[in-house]
């Protein structure tokens, strides 16, 4: 039930692996640090990685008479998150399921869970435009969506897939918050010397070239991938996440 959620925000990508999943959870976390209530909504059903992001594998989802309690990430119950990798029994199972399948689940994630009372509800989506999508899109009419904020990767072949996801939030109507390049270059600790492994500035030309707005770089950092809901990007010192997420979360909260 979306009936007291006041924002929707969608994450999307064209590929898998550029950090979508990770850019969803921080700007949940981010948000929540900020004092809001948020959901996090992980519609990406075959490959559902929030729960390990945040470290809520082994917890489950209720069942109540109102409908699904979602599980909190803290405990003042101000991150409330949703998976199908809360109802799988193990993290190895493997959701094979045609599309009708796959719109009935992401619907009922819609309806049939007690998200309560949201300042912000972030959807992270599987990457490319698939059902899951068209489905999340026709569900969103009754309820404003705020935005997208895509996350490319800079090589050639991940730019060429994010101008589709362009095109999609052009043809659905979402308002494109902007564009996220990630995995921008690794500062190696011990020279200081930024090299750029995966190549640099796509994906500022192609917000450039297709007039969406660009919000920045993050580069590669291996803290990232051991945070696991531990905290906040934005408690890292001397990272340009925590500035990116901030100003990320700012250009949200102007919205
Ligand atoms: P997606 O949702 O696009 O499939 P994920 O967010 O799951 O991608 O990220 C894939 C992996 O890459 C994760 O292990 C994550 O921790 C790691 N990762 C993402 N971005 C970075 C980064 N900038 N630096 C280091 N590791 C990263």
């Amino acid at each position: 039930m979306l009936d007291n959620v006041k924002h929707v925000i969608l994450v999307l990508s064209g590929k898998g692996g550029v950090g979508k999943s990770t850019v969803s959870a921080q700007l949940a976390l981010t948000l929540k640090e900020k004092g809001f209530k948020v959901g996090l909504l992980d519609i990406d059903l075959c490959g559902p990685s929030i729960p390990y992001l945040l470290n809520l594998e082994k917890q489950d989802v209720h069942q109540a008479e109102g409908g699904w309690i979602p599980v909190y990430a803290d405990k003042e119950q101000k991150l409330s998150v949703m998976s199908i990798g809360f109802l799988l029994n193990n993290r190895n199972a493997s959701v094979v399921w045609r599309g009708p399948k796959k719109t009935a689940m992401v619907k009922q994630f819609l309806t049939d869970v007690c998200w309560g009372d949201l300042d912000y509800l972030i959807i992270d989506t599987p990457p490319g435009t698939s059902d899951e999508h068209i489905t999340i899109m026709e569900n969103l009419k009754t309820v404003k969506c705020d935005g997208a904020v895509i996350v490319t990767t800079p090589q050639q072949v991940a730019i060429e897939d994010v101008r589709k996801e362009i095109t999609f939030c052009k043809k659905t109507g979402i308002p494109i918050i902007g564009l996220i390049e990630n995995m921008s270059g690794f500062v190696c600790a011990t020279c200081t010397e930024c090299t750029n492994i995966f190549s640099k500035g796509g994906g500022e030309s192609v917000a450039k070239l297709v007039a969406v707005p660009f919000l920045g770089t993050l580069p590669i950092d291996p803290r990232i991938g051991k945070l696991l809901g531990k905290c906040c990007v934005t408690e890292l010192p001397d990272s340009i996440w925590a500035k990116m997420f901030s100003t990320i979360v700012t250009e949200i909260m102007a919205k």
